[in-house]
């Protein structure tokens, strides 16, 4: 039986406590699954994400630090900062979820708030609170260097927020191990408003018990030959640092980029030089994949920096294209400088890009903006402009409270991209209709349900890319979709990458989590907890107000057909109601309310979810 660290930063208390009974760690796992059982049966209603009665329940899956690939996996659960009324759920890697293992916790649930500024310290003697005084202020590399020079040793991994976090900002995230953070739900300024600043783990002799060993290594080696092709390529895409090597060329063909605050979808110069960098691949805890990278930049104004990123692609658009900057040293300066102020960069791109649209249309003025003029791609007013926003300071403040406020203080509301108040993941999505229902129609909480819109779902029996473009055809993909990532990618402790687009990925998984619990999971019963996941959260959200209104409350510019890229003159506009709707009906939830319906949470086994939607049965 695994075990918790509950801390309480009010009393300054840390205690061990049991992980749930049986049957709760059966339906739940663990993860994203595990903490939104636990945060809707502990957060109470009517609570501000800042409250100190707010939770940050921290959880590794099962398979974390272990042999299948990717098991890296931590995520955090919590009330969304960005909405303030949904679930927020963020994920990280690195060395951080390993570490927590190895000193004997499966996962951290963090209550209450310091008066004054602290850090959290995990061994395998359990959790200590000293004081962060000598902290504050530190840019998140600055605090995970001194952090991990007070705790010296390789199993050391350090969690920070940067002055984002501690000034409360929109967007502000919870970096680890320099290329790594928890980016979305706004963990960082949760962190801060419990004056947080950082928790630093350190891994011990602990190891993860597995029940049957041998079978257990048979399947993740497996599971590890299945990432590479008969060619023995990497069949993921963005394993090896592959969006910059690859110069963005994929991206730019599949989906588009989100350009000079979506006024554009393509931007031929950005990408170009990507790869020519001094790239030195920096995988995670024992991941083949490798998609993380440091970047040296070559030449340029940022020559010789180096900056120390994550896989993907929807940061260099937050930081760069959003902002019309093409130059590629500039676009990994300006994405590092982000992590190390520790703020999102999709946030802060799409509410700098909405006062860089308000300047351009002559709605703002230097008079407005501490004298600096809001030309697109101008990196140096760019970071200025980062700074200002991750300190509160002058014309920063005015944006520092999110992409929808930012609309309206800049007089350009309509021009603010947010879904809920949160920001979306920064690839043009109105070219992969699968990918847009899932954003519109989830937490604000990041990557979502995927369709099949640019590439095979074998795990869900999809097998070829299936029309972009179709409305009929995404509600189900998004839901089947939705099941398996959830369910198997969110939950069971190994990342997205060892999932998608690896055939029997999904049996892999499942007979791994067998071999290491000693009890039979079968495909169906993970394809189960995921349901059961967008389910719990569906009422989570309702219950603190969420209507399909929110979900229709697209704006303006998504529903816009663009005038280039692959959805050139294609818009969403006319089906995106009707596939809300279908969505809701596939999901088995009532159209009207997008209540799920008690039929529906009663095949689920959320017994509970019924009264408190529906009310007790005569
Ligand atoms: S796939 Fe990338 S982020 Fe995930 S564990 Fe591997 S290197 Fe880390």
């Amino acid at each position: 039986m695994g075990k918790l660290l509950r801390v309480n930063l009010t009393t300054r208390v840390c205690c061990d406590e049991s992980l749930p009974d049986e049957r709760t760690l059966k339906l739940y796992v663990g993860g994203w699954g595990l903490g939104l059982r636990m945060l809707s049966d502990m957060l109470p209603l009517g609570i501000h994400p800042h409250d100190p009665e707010n939770l940050l329940i921290m959880l590794t899956g099962p398979l974390t630090a272990t042999s299948v690939p990717a098991a890296t996996n931590l995520t955090v659960t919590t009330l969304n900062a960005e909405t303030g009324f949904t679930a927020g759920r963020s994920h990280t890697h690195g060395w951080f979820g390993p570490m927590l293992k190895f000193a004997g916790y499966d996962g951290v649930v963090i209550e209450g708030a310091s008066k004054t500024p602290v850090y959290l310290a995990i061994q395998e003697h359990g959790g200590t609170i000293a004081s962060a005084d000598n902290l504050w202020g530190l840019d998140t590399h600055e605090t995970g260097e001194a952090l991990k020079a007070e705790f010296p040793g390789t199993s050391t991994s350090v969690m920070a927020i940067g002055p984002a976090g501690e000034n409360l900002c929109a967007g502000a995230i919870a970096a680890n191990d320099k290329n790594h953070s928890c980016s979305h739900s706004g963990i960082g300024s949760i962190m801060g408003s419990k004056k947080l600043k950082a928790i630093v783990v350190q891994g011990g002799s602990h190891q993860v018990h597995i029940a049957d060993p041998e079978r257990f290594k048979s399947v993740a080696a497996e599971w590890k030959a299945g990432l590479f092709d008969e060619q023995g390529t990497l069949r993921v895409d963005v394993g090896r640092a592959g969006v910059p090597r690859g110069e963005y060329k994929w991206l730019k063909e599949k989906v588009g980029l989100v350009g000079y605050n979506f006024q554009t979808a393509e931007m031929e110069e950005f990408g170009k030089g990507m790869g020519e960098q001094d790239i030195t691949v920096q995988p995670c805890w024992q991941c083949p994949i490798a998609c993380s990278y440091d970047v040296k930049i070559k030449d340029g104004p940022y020559a010789g920096h180096v900056a120390t990123l994550c896989g993907g692609g929807e940061n260099l658009e937050g930081a760069g294209s959003i902002l019309g900057v093409t130059d590629a040293g500039s676009v990994f300066y300006l994405t590092d400088l982000c992590d190390r102020l520790g703020i999102e960069t999709s946030v802060a791109g799409c509410s700098l890009g909405v006062a860089f649209e308000a300047f351009e249309k002559g709605l703002l003025s230097e008079k407005d903006t501490d004298g600096l003029v809001l030309e697109w791609g101008n990196a140096e007013v760019i970071e200025t402009c980062l700074r200002k926003m991750a300190h509160r300071e002058g014309f920063g403040a005015v944006l520092a409270d999110g992409i929808r406020s930012a609309g309206q203080r800049v007089g350009l509301p309509e021009s603010a991209v947010h879904l809920k108040g949160a920001s979306i993941n920064l690839h043009d999505w109105r070219a992969v209709w699968g990918m847009f229902l899932g954003q519109v129609t989830g937490g604000g909480s990041g990557w979502p349900a995927p369709g099949a819109d640019y590439r095979r779902e074998p795990n869900i029996g999809i097998m070829e890319a299936t029309a972009r473009f179709d409305p009929s055809i995404k509600p189900k993909e998004v839901r089947d979709g939705g099941m398996f990532k959830f369910g198997y990618a969110d939950t069971l402790g190994a990342g997205w990458f060892a999932y998608w687009n690896i055939p029997h990925a999904a049996e892999w998984a499942a007979h791994a989590l067998s071999a290491l619990t000693g009890q039979v999971y079968t495909v169906d019963e993970i394809f189960d907890v995921g349901e059961r996941e967008m389910n719990l959260e569906r009422v989570f959200s309702i219950v603190r107000g969420h209507t399909p209104e929110d979900d229709k409350a697209i704006p303006e510019k998504l529903l816009q057909a663009p005038d280039n890229g692959p959805a050139k003159g294609v818009s969403i506009r006319p089906y995106i109601d009707g596939m809300i709707d279908d969505y809701y009906v596939a999901m088995g939830w009532d159209k009207k309310t997008s209540k799920p319906l008690r039929s529906t949470l009663r095949r689920l086994q959320l017994d509970e979810e019924i009264v408190t939607l529906w009310g007790r049965e005569e």
